[in-house]
């Protein structure tokens, strides 16, 4: 098989023509192509009156034609890389133990659901409830304002990106091709099949409920264990190795490996690990607000005529500027057609987020426009970082009133530094609601100048970005963890034997794809070290 990269072809291009290009790319006879798939097909709107598609291609062909073809080294024409997912190992006939998972977002799931297949039966603990009563929860603060602490958009089964958009790509390097099992096994489990090819890929919220269900049933099927309202309250660490942890009920389970992808908001998880002594360090992230436009003005702003293709689907955007003060600010999170959703995890606080369905039609665009900010910017214990998150979320709270309504203002008003009374032609879509006011005092000085600097630099890169009826809701902390638990080359904890931290809370991933990948790597190298390979 060959892999061909770089086959550029008009948007509207007729199905043949890329058979055609595969043809001349390789200089032969169109029947001697035995069969191709597509591997990947992204697009360049660079310029918006010849948006085009780039393929990358697997092609067969017929006979001995292969290595002849691979010899004569044509540009952007490789072997195909071998990429089936292969186990590192397999579990004895008898276990003298289960390896625990904690948490079960994306990197649990997938470190489970690794080491089940692999015959290791794990005990996965969820500090939250299951995945369509933690849905009720979830809705419970959006629609009424009430937040259960324990069952919200950040905890339960799923994790974090359950209520996403559901994107499923990472700028991380995936040399095993990881990725693509986490692919197949969301695939298994319901996902469309274009999330195998299209360059980025994404769910939408409902379908991830359903298919979560079926990857946990997988699990069971294989022997492990799922436990929901689990919450691990501590940790019994003897001679710097993890020896057992303990749940909230007060039950004790003997242990010696263990997976902890407990997410970036397990503050008290956090908190109890550092009292225990497990290495922690603290780590930059970003802190802004949610900006939302109409998701028709970002379609015309990136592709012009060609806007509403079904090939490009709603628009998205990825924008940076650093601004005068040293600060870098830029777009996180891009959910076209999609809505801010609440997303605290704690009560009397507000933080922001994104989401949209599969079908990305919702009037507006939303994304984060955050501003980098690191440890010097809250000197302190390896935990300042989480007190600083909690200070601007309270202060949110209370600028949007103290229920649950989220603080707003209209972009044209943000910059020139007045309050605004009311929302024009951008409703904002954040849950309970918005009040309109002044965020001048929702985040630092030294994030609110980089923000107002960059609002009409960024609409010099995409048309539309500064326009004045936009609408910023705050705030958006929980980027990334604020923390690092940092592990060896052995993907165990540096001070305690047995503890594997992992995903985006101990900061190895950013997103659901990569929190997945590093569930898989988690595993394997957990399970080597339990068979002693
Ligand atoms: C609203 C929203 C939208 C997002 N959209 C996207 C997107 O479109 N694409 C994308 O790639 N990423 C998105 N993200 C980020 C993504 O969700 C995370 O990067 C990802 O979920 C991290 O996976 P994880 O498994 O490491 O941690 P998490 O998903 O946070 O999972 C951690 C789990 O551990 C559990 N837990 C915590 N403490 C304990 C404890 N003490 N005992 C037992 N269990 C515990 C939690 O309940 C949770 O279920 C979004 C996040 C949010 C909140």
């Amino acid at each position: 098989m060959l892999r061909l990269t770089e086959l550029k072809l008009p948007l509207d291009h007729p199905e043949a023509a890329l058979r055609a290009a595969i043809v001349q790319r390789l200089g032969v006879a169109d029947g001697d192509i035995a069969g191709f798939t597509v591997y990947k097909r992204s697009y360049d709107a660079r310029k918006r009156s010849a948006i085009t598609l780039i393929y990358t291609v697997d092609v067969e062909l017929r006979d001995t034609l292969e290595a002849g073809v691979a010899e004569r080294g044509l540009a952007h024409v490789t072997p195909s890389p071998d990429m089936r997912y292969r186990f590192v190992t397999h579990a004895p006939g008898t276990l003298k133990s289960r390896p625990v998972v904690i948490g079960f977002g994306p990197c649990g799931l997938f470190a489970a659901l690794i080491l089940a297949q692999m015959g290791f039966r794990p005990i996965v603990l969820e500090r939250g409830k299951a995945v369509r009563e933690r849905t009720r929860d979830t809705f419970g603060l959006w629609r009424q304002a009430v937040l259960d602490p324990e069952s919200n958009v950040q905890f339960g089964e799923g994790g974090a990106g359950t209520f996403s958009d559901g994107k499923l790509w990472s700028q991380i390097k995936d040399p095993h091709h990881y990725g693509r099992k986490v692919l197949e096994e969301f695939v298994l489990a319901g996902a469309p099949e274009e999330i195998m090819y299209v360059s980025k890929p994404h769910i939408g919220t409902f379908r991830l409920v359903s298919m979560i269900e079926k990857m946990r049933a997988t699990i069971e099927s294989l022997g492990g264990e799922v436990r929901f309202g689990a919450r691990v309250e501590d940790v019994r660490i003897e001679d710097g190795r993890l020896r057992g942890i303990v749940l909230k009920d007060g039950e004790e389970l003997p242990c010696e490996h263990v997976v902890l992808a407990i997410g970036h908001s397990a503050r008290d998880t956090f908190e109890m690990l550092h009292r225990r002594g497990v290495y922690i360090e603290a780590k930059p992230f970003s802190i802004g607000f949610r900006i939302e436009h109409p998701q028709s003005m970002i379609d015309n702003a990136r592709f012009g005529a060609f806007a509403g293709h079904p090939l490009l689907g709603a628009a998205d955007y990825r924008l940076v500027h650093h601004a005068r003060n040293g600060r870098g600010v830029y777009s996180f999170c891009m959910c076209p057609g999609g809505t801010v959703v609440a997303a605290t995890s704690e009560v009397g606080q507000v933080v922001t987020n994104g989401m949209s369905q599969y079908s990305r039609n919702e009037r507006n665009a939303n994304a984060g426009l955050v501003v980098g900010i690191s440890p010097a910017d809250y000197p302190g214990d390896p935990l300042a970082g989480i007190a600083f998150q909690r200070q601007w979320e309270r202060q949110a709270f209370k600028l949007g009133g103290g229920d649950y309504w989220a603080p707003g203002q209209l972009v044209g008003d943000f910059v020139r530094g007045r309050a605004s009374k009311d929302f024009g032609d951008v409703q904002p879509s954040y849950t309970p609601g918005v009040r309109p006011g002044d965020l001048s005092t929702a985040l630092p000085d030294y994030a609110i100048a980089a923000i107002r600097e960059a609002i009409p630099a960024l609409d010099r890169q995409l048309k539309g970005f500064a326009m004045h009826d936009a609408v910023l809701t705050g705030v958006e902390t929980r980027t990334s963890s604020p923390i690092r638990i940092t592990r060896g080359a052995d993907y165990q904890s540096i001070n305690t034997r047995g503890l594997y931290p992992a995903g985006e809370g101990a900061s190895y991933a950013g997103g659901i794809y990569s929190a997945a990948i590093d569930g898989i790597e988690v595993a394997q190298a957990l399970a080597l070290a339990m068979t002693g390979d």
